[in-house]
């Protein structure tokens, strides 16, 4: 199979690493992205077989040949980059996507496509790290990982997105755009922000023997509760842009139970406090192991 992988970053470019690795089904992974060094890089570490700033470069019959081209460029520049080069590639080409929103993006994109008689199927790739760019990628990121792929009339190229995830080791698992957005909103997105607002609830002590204090002894719970708060900001800016109600809906539910939990503190309802600790505890394992 020919691949595109556009935008050489942490995803694309561990994406292009595990498929030249195993490359019985996947000989060819051709390259985009904006900036020359990253795609020299991407060559190095063979996350890709050739890479360009600019499409003309990759070879015309490498271009026919391309079975499906998966755009890993941050969520903001994704239709824009399907509509810049979906009239550089043949018709039938399958795009797939791996932004970690899908209402915002599965329904134009299928537009976009559909005006070059393209295909269109939604991918998140349900995995990652705190690092960017084309010098994190690593080998294995996908394996037993969970990944979405939305589901389509073309049954053909939803079978063939599934493959390419599956051939990389993920579990995927089909449903609409609107169900991911929620879900996701719910297991990943609010958390961000709630993270992220535990942070500055700390930075707003204002006696400093007590912050330098805190400093000190902040220790493996500081770091498993303020990890997804200290991430990639532009990412968590552009998970709340583009799937703005499901995060509100989210982190309104947030909001209520913590408001429960402030009043069973006040009103000293320690038993009641317990056995709402004890819920959750149960709850936990419905999520994780
Ligand atoms: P990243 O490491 O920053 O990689 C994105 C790469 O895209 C950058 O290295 C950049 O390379 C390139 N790029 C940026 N704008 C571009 C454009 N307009 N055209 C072409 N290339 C462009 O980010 P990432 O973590 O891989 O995230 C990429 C996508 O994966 C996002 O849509 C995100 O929602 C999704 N995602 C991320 C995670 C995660 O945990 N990180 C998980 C699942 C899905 P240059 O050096 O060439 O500018």
């Amino acid at each position: 199979m020919n691949i595109g992988v556009v935008g050489l970053g942490l995803i694309g470019g561990s994406l292009g690493l595990d498929l030249l690795a195993s490359s019985q089904d996947h000989n060819y992974v051709w390259g985009i992205s904006r900036n020359p060094e990253t795609c020299k890089q991407a060559e190095e570490i063979a996350a890709v077989s050739i890479a360009s700033t600019n499409i003309a470069d990759i070879p015309d019959r490498i271009l026919a040949q391309t079975d499906i081209v998966v755009i890993c460029t941050p969520i903001a520049a994704i239709l824009p980059t399907i509509s810049e080069i979906a009239p550089k590639l043949a018709s039938n080409v399958i795009f797939t996507d791996v932004g970690s929103v899908k209402s915002a993006i599965v329904e134009p994109a299928l537009k976009i496509c559909q005006q070059f008689n393209q295909r269109f199927v939604g991918s998140h790739p349900m995995a990652g790290t705190a690092f960017q760019g084309i010098l994190a990628a690593e080998r294995n990121l996908f394996q037993n990982r969970p990944c979405v792929v939305t589901p389509s009339d073309d049954l053909e190229a939803v079978e063939k997105v599934r493959s390419l995830w599956q051939s990389v080791g993920m579990n995927v698992y089909e449903c609409s755009a609107e169900e991911h957005d929620r879900a996701v909103a719910m297991i990943s997105h609010a958390p961000v922000m709630i993270s992220a607002s535990l942070i500055a609830a700390c930075q707003a002590e204002s006696d400093r023997t007590v912050l330098k204090l805190a400093q000190n002894l902040a220790s493996s719970g500081f770091r498993d509760t303020s990890r997804v708060g200290g991430g990639n900001p532009e990412l968590g800016r552009l998970m709340a842009e583009y799937n703005q109600s499901a995060v509100l809906r989210s982190l309104q539910n947030y909001q209520q139970s913590l408001q429960a939990v402030i009043g069973l503190i006040e009103n000293k309802q320690w038993e009641d406090l317990e056995s709402f600790l004890a819920n959750t505890q149960s709850d936990r394992a419905f999520y994780v192991d």
